[in-house]
C-alpha cells in the first residue's frame, strides 16, 4: 500500500465517532485496512471475538470473508454486502483516494432475519464449539431490516466522503512536507556547496590583493628608485656637456682650431653625452607619465606654425644626411590649445625615428591638412618600415623591432610610447602605417580646442630655434643617429 492510513488521520479521534454511533445504532462497525486488518471499531459481536475469530479453523474462514472484500470493490450504489463463510451478513464502503483502495468502513456482523438454528448447530458440531453459549452469542446478534441498513449506510457513506478528503488533505500535507524537507535539504547542499565556493574565492581573492598589493608597492619602489638614479646620472651627465660646450666656446674665442682626429673625438665625446642625457631624460619622462606627474602647460597656440618651425629646424640636418625634406600645410594657421614644449618632443622623436630608420636618398615628408574639428599631421619616410605584426607593439615601452645587441640602430625602446602618452594627453590618436623595405607613416589627430578666452592670457611664443638651449635639444633627440 502507497499510504499508511494511521499517518493520515487521527485513529483514536475516529474511534470515538464510532463509539458515539454505536451507542445510537447498536450496530457493531469499524474500519479496516485493505488487508482486512482491524484499525478502529466498536460492538464486535462474542459469536465472532469468542467463536469464530478464535478457532483455528473457523477463523480461516473469517480470514478469507475479509479478504473477499477486494473482489467485491465494483458495485452499483453506495455499498455493497455479503454473507460471511460463517453465517453473518456484512456490509461495506471502500474508501478509495486518488484510485486506489485506502481502507473499508464495515457494518456487521448483523442478521436480516432470525437464525437459521439448525445451520449454526451444525457450525458448533464443525468447530466444535460448546452448543448452548455458541447459540446464546447468536442470539445476541443484531437483526436489522433492509431500510435500517440503508440509514446507516448512508450515514457511512458520508463518513466515507470525509475520511477521503481528510485523508487527501493529509496526504497532500505530506507530500508538501516531503517536498519542502527536499528543497530545503537542496538549499542546505547548495548553501554548503556555495559557502565553500565563496570561502574559497575569497582566500583567492585576499591572496590576489596581496599580491597585489605587493606588486603595487615593488612597482612604486622601482619608480622611486628609477626616478633618483636618473636624476642622479642626469646632474653629472649635465655638468659633463656643459664642460664641453665650455670647452668649445672657449677654443672658439681663442681661435683654437683641433686636428680633424681631435676634433672627431670632441664630436665622439659630444654626442655620446647627448645620448646619455636623452636617455636620462627619456628615463625620467617615462617614469613621470607612469605615475601622473607629467602635467601639459597648454596655451592657445599657432600647431602649424610650431610644426613647420620644429621641421625646418631639423632641415639641414636631414639635407646632411643626404634625404630629402618636404613640409607641406593645407592652412597656415589654427589656433589650438597646445603644451608647444611638448609637440616639440614629438616632432623630434618622430624625425628623429624617420631618419634613424631611412637610408641616404630617402625622403621625409611632414604634411598637415585639417577639418574643422581636427588636424591630422603625417611624418612619413621610405625608410626600412615595419613588420606588420609589429604595429601595434612599438608603442609599448621598450618596444624594438630589432632587439639584437648588434642591431645597426640605437635607442632605447622609450621614445614611441612616450609620443603616444604625449599625444593622448592633448586628446589625440597616434597610428602607425608601414610597408616593409617601403616606408613608414605616423598618423596623429589633434582635436583643435581652445582655451576659454580668460585662461588665454598668457601669449604663445614660436619656439625660438636661433638660440642655443635649442639647438641642444635638437642634438640631444638626433644624438642616436650616427653621422
Ligand atoms: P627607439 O629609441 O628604439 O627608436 P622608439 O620607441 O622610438 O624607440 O621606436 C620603437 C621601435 O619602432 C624602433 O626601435 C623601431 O624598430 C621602430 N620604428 C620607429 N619609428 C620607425 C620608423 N620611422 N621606421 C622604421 N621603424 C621605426
Amino acid at each position: 500500500m502507497k499510504y499508511k492510513l494511521t499517518n493520515l488521520i487521527d485513529i483514536k479521534q475516529f474511534q470515538r465517532l464510532l463509539e458515539s454511533f454505536y451507542v445510537i445504532s447498536e450496530i457493531p462497525h469499524g474500519l479496516l485496512d485493505p488487508d482486512g486488518n482491524i484499525l478502529s471499531g466498536i460492538g464486535w459481536q462474542n459469536i465472532c471475538t469468542k467463536f469464530h475469530r478464535v478457532n483455528t479453523k473457523s477463523a480461516l474462514n473469517c480470514k478469507k470473508s475479509d479478504l473477499s472484500i477486494k473482489d467485491k470493490l465494483n458495485f452499483q450504489g453506495i455499498y455493497n454486502m455479503y454473507q460471511c463463510k460463517n453465517g453473518l451478513m456484512e456490509a461495506f464502503i471502500p474508501v478509495i483516494v486518488e484510485g486506489e483502495h485506502i481502507a473499508t468502513l464495515i457494518l456487521g456482523q448483523f442478521l436480516f432475519s432470525t437464525p437459521d438454528i439448525e445451520y449454526f448447530r451444525k457450525q458448533a458440531q464443525i468447530f466444535d464449539f460448546d452448543e448452548n453459549t455458541y447459540l446464546k452469542a447468536l442470539s445476541q446478534v443484531p437483526i436489522i431490516s433492509k431500510e435500517e441498513l440503508n440509514t446507516y449506510m448512508n450515514y457511512f457513506f458520508e463518513v466515507s466522503k470525509i475520511l477521503s478528503s481528510l485523508i487527501l488533505k493529509g496526504l497532500n500535507q505530506k507530500k508538501n512536507e516531503a517536498l519542502l524537507k527536499e528543497h530545503n535539504t537542496n538549499l542546505e547542499k547548495i548553501v554548503v556547496a556555495r559557502t565553500a565556493q565563496l570561502t574559497q574565492m575569497n582566500t583567492q581573492i585576499e591572496k590576489k590583493e596581496r599580491k597585489l598589493k605587493e606588486t603595487i608597492a615593488f612597482d612604486q619602489l622601482r619608480t622611486e628608485f628609477f626616478a633618483n638614479l636618473s636624476h642622479e646620472i642626469k646632474t653629472p651627465i649635465n655638468l659633463i656637456s656643459s664642460v664641453i660646450q665650455l670647452l668649445e666656446l672657449e677654443m672658439k674665442s681663442n681661435e683654437i682650431s683641433l686636428s680633424s682626429v681631435m676634433d672627431r673625438r670632441l664630436n665622439i665625446l659630444k654626442q655620446n653625452s647627448n645620448r646619455l642625457l636623452k636617455l636620462t631624460n627619456n628615463l625620467i619622462d617615462v617614469t613621470k607619465i607612469d605615475c601622473g606627474y607629467l602635467k601639459l602647460n597648454l596655451q592657445n597656440c599657432n600647431i602649424i606654425n610650431i610644426i613647420e618651425n620644429i621641421t625646418l629646424a631639423v632641415a639641414d640636418y636631414i639635407k646632411n644626411k643626404n634625404m630629402e625634406l618636404l613640409f607641406d600645410t593645407t592652412t597656415e594657421e589654427i589656433i589650438t590649445a597646445i603644451d608647444p614644449t611638448m609637440i616639440e618632443r614629438i616632432m623630434l622623436n618622430l624625425l628623429s625615428n624617420a631618419v634613424k630608420f631611412t637610408n641616404p636618398g630617402g625622403k621625409i615628408i611632414v604634411n598637415i591638412t585639417n577639418s574643422k574639428k581636427e588636424i591630422i599631421l603625417s611624418i612619413k619616410d621610405t625608410g626600412i618600415g615595419i613588420p606588420k605584426d609589429q604595429l601595434d607593439l612599438i608603442f609599448n615601452p621598450f618596444r624594438q623591432v630589432n632587439k639584437s645587441l648588434t642591431r645597426s640602430h640605437e635607442g632605447s625602446g622609450m621614445g614611441l610610447s612616450i609620443v603616444k602618452s604625449l599625444v593622448n594627453m592633448h586628446q589625440g590618436t597616434i597610428m602607425a602605417k608601414s610597408k616593409h623595405n617601403k616606408g613608414s607613416e605616423f598618423i596623429i589627430t589633434f582635436p583643435i580646442k581652445k582655451l576659454p578666452s580668460i585662461e588665454n592670457t598668457s601669449e604663445c611664443y614660436p619656439l625660438d630655434y636661433s638660440k642655443n638651449t635649442h639647438i641642444e635639444i635638437i642634438n640631444i633627440e638626433f644624438s642616436d643617429i650616427y653621422s
